[in-house]
């Protein structure tokens, strides 16, 4: 908690310091340590699940580069990466929600998924897991400013 807080002071002022100084670090750290860590997890969905964008459908290609590892709940406000959470998206769907939310209906798709993902062999990451906290989530991003409903 103590962390979580004094990263928003941290964003809050950034907001407010002299932009040429510090131009955005916490953004440039932040897509660092996503990028480094989301190959791992890119690896055990390409396994296990359909390779398919997970909001357009649009077949996936096997080039990192065009399908993306996407955070449902936004990972600027989740702050970190939990399998429960995570999904394949193409890079066009993945870019184009960016910290939105997407329409309830992919919440129901996320718990058909994680029902499906958490009887395989990376189920330890579903220990911390349930369909009611990431319901919770969902909302409670939303009711903190995350633009809702969105569909590719
Ligand atoms: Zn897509």
């Amino acid at each position: 908690v103590t962390h979580l807080t004094n990263y928003h002071l941290a964003k809050f002022l950034e907001k407010h310091n002299d932009k040429n100084k510090l131009d955005d670090v916490l953004l440039k750290v932040e897509n660092i340590s996503k990028c480094e860590s989301l190959h791992a997890f890119y690896n055990i969905l390409w396994k296990y699940e359909t390779k398919e964008c997970f909001y357009c459908g649009k077949r996936l290609s096997d080039k990192r580069i065009a399908t993306h590892v996407d955070h449902f709940i936004p990972w600027s406000y989740i702050q970190s990466d939990n399998m429960w959470n995570l999904v394949l998206s193409c890079q066009s769907c993945n870019t184009k929600k960016s910290n939105k939310l997407a329409k309830s209906v992919y919440l129901e798709k996320m718990f058909v998924r994680n029902d499906n993902l958490k009887l395989t062999a990376v189920h330890n990451d579903f220990n911390y897991y349930s369909e009611r906290k990431l319901e919770a989530l969902y909302e409670y991003a939303g009711m903190n400013g995350y633009v809702e409903n969105w569909s590719p």
